[in-house]
């Protein structure tokens, strides 16, 4: 029970269709076929609104792996795939669009019972994301294209010079679990436009509705081998994946450590290497700003998700004139809509954290804030409950050196501090090794403008926060990445120039 108000925080029943998806044996999808693992060992998938043990998948062995990657190699190089009229790429992977957006239903509950989040919100955020995705990503499969270029050592006429785009190959493409379908489609869908085939690991603590997703690449058509599923522990599955000779590339998004280390395991063969890591956004509220609405704001910014966003504003700069004013707009906020409910309950907007593990690390951040002199404005708690809900907290009286303003907590804690002028608040925004996201609250332009010029980070929000389009390129600038999704950035990281020079 959450005792503060009184709301059940017991998880509602599952749907039929959800019971009978648990009771499938855990198995692996490859060539488009079901298939069992080498070794049976399994993991096990908890609700975290419940914490109960709901069902097992595969924890893929070395041997499952190299037949994955096998199958993923064979497909890439005869062609089947990249050889196809882009017309006919382009109507197989709308075509899976289209069979998610049918099972949007069944698919939103699994990734609520899987992640913790709200089913509302993953029907109306995550599903409509994933499906957006692969629409705009399957119109590229037709407009890529090199082009004639004239030489500039050689008269013109005495050679011919042109550039093609080909895919670079076999992609090992690891997922995280904060958003399991998007970010699975976020993957996906530029690899198969770009021509290349893949195996895909969902993260061991979400990796339902990725298996749930492989019925329906088998029902919309891609050739055997294309896309291949697996599942298993990152540390094992995840490692022998990355260092499979037969990859061409990783596009990883997780945390920072793991990034850096799966740069490094993907040196020995000089594999292509995307990421996509950690954040510490600023969310910055200059003087001008209604401090109500923009506290409503900033409290989805980061309450959104349970916090378990790379790009949430996990860290408020507010005008010392106006701090108050937001904190307490943020509060109410809080209380008015960000109350942990289990993910089926349908006034969700908040659900549990994913995991036990998850739970410990924010509440010991919490701890490790307060014992470093913080003080808690509001939260700072977790209701008792036997999932993992950690109530909405802002942390005040925080200074720069503090780990809550330094490290990525990736829970809903928020640390708040004042500014003075822009050049205190542009100083303490980029005073980070994280540069994943920043917004800027305010209705002067030229302010606007001019601070979005000094934040050094992938991405700058103007009055509004997270706002993501698959039509324009997404990443980290400093520790927070490597390369762009989405747009066209996002297939070009699946291709690779060949220059032909031929002489006349
Ligand atoms: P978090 O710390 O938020 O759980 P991780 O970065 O550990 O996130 O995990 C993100 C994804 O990376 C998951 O799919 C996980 O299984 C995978 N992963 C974790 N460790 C490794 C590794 N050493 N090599 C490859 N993949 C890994």
């Amino acid at each position: 029970m959450n005792q503060a108000t009184a709301i059940s925080l017991e998880q509602h029943a599952y749907s039929a269709e959800a019971t009978a998806f648990l009771a499938r044996k855990p198995q692996l999808f490859i060539g488009n076929q079901w298939v069992d693992s080498s070794h049976g060992k399994t993991v096990v998938v908890e609700d975290p609104s419940s914490a109960r043990t709901i069902g097992q998948i595969v924890d893929a062995s070395a041997a499952d792996i190299d037949r994955a990657v096998a199958a993923a190699r064979e497909a890439f190089d005869d062609g089947r795939w990249s050889g196809m009229a882009p017309n006919k790429r382009e109507r197989i992977i709308n075509k899976l669009a289209d069979l998610i957006e049918a099972n949007a239903a069944e698919l939103a509950e699994l990734e609520a019972i899987d992640n913790g989040k709200p089913r509302s919100m993953a029907l109306a955020g995550d599903i409509p994301m994933a499906v957006g995705h692969l629409r705009y990503m399957a119109g590229w499969s037709g407009k890529v294209g090199g082009e004639v270029m004239s030489p500039y050592t050689m008269p013109a006429g005495a050679v011919f010079n042109y550039t093609v785009k080909e895919p670079v190959g076999v992609c090992a493409q690891i997922v995280p679990w904060n958003f399991p379908l998007m970010m699975a489609c976020q993957k996906l869908a530029p690899a198969l436009a770009a021509g290349c085939t893949l195996v895909l690991k969902p993260a061991e603590q979400t990796s339902l509705t990725t298996l749930r997703l492989a019925d329906l690449v088998a029902e919309a058509g891609f050739p055997a081998g294309v896309i291949n599923i697996v599942t298993g522990l990152g540390e094992t599955a995840g490692d022998y994946l990355v260092k499979h000779p037969d990859v061409d590339k990783v596009a990883f998004t997780g945390s920072t450590e793991i990034g850096k280390l799966i740069q490094r395991n993907a040196t020995e063969t000089l594999k292509h290497v995307t990421l996509e890591l950690g954040g510490k956004s600023p969310v910055i509220v200059m003087p001008d700003a209604d401090p109500a609405k923009v506290g409503r704001s900033a409290a989805g910014a980061i309450f959104v998700n349970s916090g378990q966003v790379c790009i949430a504003g996990s860290r408020l700069y507010a005008h010392r004139s106006i701090f108050d004013a937001v904190i307490e707009g943020m509060a109410e906020a809080a209380a008015a809509t960000w109350i942990p409910r289990p993910s089926l309950d349908p006034k969700a907007r908040m659900g549990p954290l994913v995991s036990r593990e998850q739970f410990d690390r924010v509440t010991g951040y919490i701890e490790a804030g307060r014992k470093a002199g913080a003080s808690v404005a509001f939260g700072g708690d977790a209701p008792t409950a036997d999932g993992h809900y950690v109530n909405p907290t802002v942390l005040v009286d925080v200074h720069p050196d503090m780990s809550v303003v330094r490290e990525e907590i990736f829970g809903p804690v928020v640390v708040a501090q004042r500014f003075d002028d822009i050049d205190d608040v542009a100083r303490s925004a980029n005073d980070t090794c994280f540069g994943l996201g920043a917004s800027i609250w305010t209705n002067d332009l030229n302010t606007m403008h001019k601070l979005a010029a000094r934040i050094k980070s992938g991405t700058v929000w103007g009055n509004c926060h997270a706002m993501l389009d698959s039509a324009l390129p997404f990443g980290g600038y400093k520790q927070s990445g490597i390369g762009r999704e989405l747009g066209r950035e996002g297939i070009e990281a699946y291709l690779q120039t060949k220059t032909v020079i031929v002489k006349l």
